[in-house]
């Protein structure tokens, strides 16, 4: 039995200079996501690049309407402003402290 060991060797593989990267660019967009606003003081993203905890105030909307117009309409006239003084039931502004930029408004009855 003869064997004969034949060592073949690889040619030099050519090294390739040019690898080829794959470089995965994550860009996070957190602008423009404003949180869930509601009646009270949030942590907010201004327009104008300030995150703060927004400044609150109530106006007047549609659901104080509805509810003054419902006194009206069972005859208690003389009781239709009071959902103008109570501030649970309006909307509430949302704005920047340092500009007042209105952020945005919790509104109780949306139609
Ligand atoms: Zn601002």
């Amino acid at each position: 039995m003869s064997e004969k060991a034949e060592l073949v060797q690889p040619p030099p593989y050519p090294q390739s200079e040019t690898q080829s990267q794959v470089v995965v660019v994550q860009q996070q967009q957190a602008q423009g996501v404003t949180p869930l606003l509601g009646e009270f003081p949030t942590t907010v993203n201004c327009p104008q690049g300030h995150q703060v905890m927004s400044n609150v105030y109530y106006k007047s909307g549609t659901m104080v309407w509805v509810v003054a117009g419902l006194m009206v309409l069972f005859g208690l006239l003389c009781f239709a402003w009071i959902p103008f003084f109570v501030d649970s039931l309006k909307d509430v502004v949302h704005t920047c402290p340092q500009d007042g930029t209105v952020i945005g408004v919790y509104q109780r009855l949306k139609i």
